[in-house]
């Protein structure tokens, strides 16, 4: 299998060739097509899998199939530290470097929460956070909407859930959209993720490699 086989757009390809990424990981062919379609995933994914792509690519697709007119945030990722939000953004910004205007923004800890505040206001497409620091926003800053997000990224469930963030994540999915595409990524399986998967997701499609 290609990229190409996967019927990805031409900027998003040529971001990919940048990359050097020649061929999809398996992952990434298995949560591509679906995700693409729009459904809910819950993959069982490890670092080193290529998850991240698995995600950023349809999820920079889908932003493509419906650009909208007026600057709107319309994908949160959750992650589970503010290092690992950091290489997310750097991935999806490598990914999208050929997209036109697509921005993203950060929320996360241990950065300055004024300049976030400004950057938030901008309404970047993709908002990459930890679940303390965007609870922050949500509750103090008024410019941060989030009424258009259409897709939600639970990265390193099980991760998050260890470090205590279950509370956290009960209220960010009480903010957002319930009509909104979820996929979750973990790397184990147990009923504290089970619960937060009935929360969280509707009829979701199962990928384990
Ligand atoms: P991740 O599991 O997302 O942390 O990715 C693990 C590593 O694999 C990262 O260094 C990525 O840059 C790399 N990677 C992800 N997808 C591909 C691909 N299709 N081809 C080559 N390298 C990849």
């Amino acid at each position: 299998k290609t990229f190409n086989s996967l019927e990805l757009s031409r900027p998003v390809l040529k971001g990919l060739a940048a990359l050097g990424y020649s061929k999809p990981s398996p992952i990434q062919s298995a949560t591509i097509p679906i995700a693409l379609l729009g459904k809910d995933i819950i993959a069982g994914a490890v670092t080193g899998s290529g998850k991240t792509a698995a995600y950023m690519i349809p999820v920079i697709e889908r932003l493509l199939y419906k650009p909208t007119k007026v600057a709107a945030t319309r994908v949160i990722v959750l992650t589970p530290t503010r290092e690992l939000a950091i290489q997310v953004g750097d991935v999806g910004k490598k990914i999208g470097k050929f997209v036109n205007n697509l921005s993203f923004g950060l929320a996360v800890g241990g950065l300055n929460l004024r300049q976030q505040e400004q950057d938030l206001k901008q309404r970047p497409d993709i908002v990459i956070a930890t679940p303390g620091r965007i609870i922050d926003h949500l509750r103090n800053s008024p410019s941060f909407n989030v009424d258009n997000v259409e897709i939600l990224i639970v990265d390193e469930a099980d991760r998050m859930l260890e470090e205590g963030f279950q509370k956290e994540l009960t209220e960010i999915l009480d903010i957002l959209p319930t009509k909104r595409q979820t996929l979750l990524f973990s790397a184990t399986m147990n009923s504290k993720i089970k619960s937060l998967i009935q929360l969280s997701l509707k009829k979701p499609v199962r990928i384990m490699i």
